[in-house]
């Protein structure tokens, strides 16, 4: 039994076989999915996988690849829907430096307005960022007030950087990156406790090697969870059992 913690099978890509891509994960022992929101396009889509397939969980936030000149007009959207139901996660959230730099100072303030969600509806924070780790631990430690929880997805930083996360308390996701052969995270996940560490493929992208290029799905967990029981050196079911229980651990109500 294996959590995908971040993937976006809602997505268009999905849309002439979603149900036998589900039903190909399910066979495979992937329980649960959880998918970020990205900003309110993709909130109709989202919620009807949600309400079609038992298991398939919506977060709920704004995506910074999605904050432009119009950013307030959708934060007050995905508030709006914060304040109609629950949501596992706020997410994805966070701050993107590789795409464009033009708003910046925008990002930032829709980080920390979303990080004061996280407070205030006691949800995990699910993080996005590219080309900025640091800047985005620079803004998460002071704001860090012993109630935030949350993660790092698609984890691709050096030591220092996860340790600085796990000081946090946050935990690093683990996706296709660690089957890349320059991915880097051979070096850093052995200093690493299986503790800290959640699973995910951010489906459609970042598809593991030997897919590597191709259309990602939930499906291909089991090769991430693999990887990590090489890099480790610990067995498989231990990488499962402790991975799983972190997602649990990570979404608990
Ligand atoms: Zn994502």
């Amino acid at each position: 039994m294996l959590i995908d913690t971040h993937a976006h099978i809602y997505a268009h890509e999905f849309e002439t076989d979603r149900a036998d891509m589900l039903t190909r994960a399910r066979e495979q022992g992937i329980t649960k999915i959880y998918m970020p929101n990205v900003d309110h396009a993709s909130i109709d889509a989202m919620l009807e996988v949600e309400s079609r397939w038992p298991g398939c969980v919506a977060m709920m936030g704004l995506h910074p690849c999605s904050v432009k000149k119009d950013f307030e007009k959708e934060l007050y959207r995905v508030e709006t829907w914060l304040n109609q139901r629950a949501f596992a996660a706020i997410g994805e959230m966070g701050t993107d430096l590789y795409w464009d730099k033009t708003f910046w100072p925008q990002q930032q303030e829709a980080f920390k307005i979303q990080v004061g969600w996280a407070k205030r509806y006691q949800r995990p924070l699910v993080i996005h960022c590219r080309e900025s780790i640091n800047e985005t631990l620079d803004l998460l430690e002071p704001l860090q007030d012993g109630t935030l929880t949350g993660v790092f997805h698609c984890f691709t930083g050096n030591l220092p950087q996860a340790q600085r996360m796990i000081a946090l308390g946050f935990y690093l996701g683990i996706g296709g990156v660690a089957t890349f052969k320059n991915g880097g995270l051979d070096q850093v996940l052995p200093e690493i406790d299986l503790q800290h560490v959640v699973l995910e493929t951010d489906s459609p992208y970042l598809a593991p090697v030997p897919h590597r290029g191709k259309r990602n799905e939930p499906l291909y967990l089991p090769l991430i969870a693999q990887r990590i029981s090489e890099i480790k050196s610990v067995p498989l079911s231990e990488v499962q059992r402790i991975t799983t229980a972190n997602a649990h651990q990570l979404f608990a109500a």
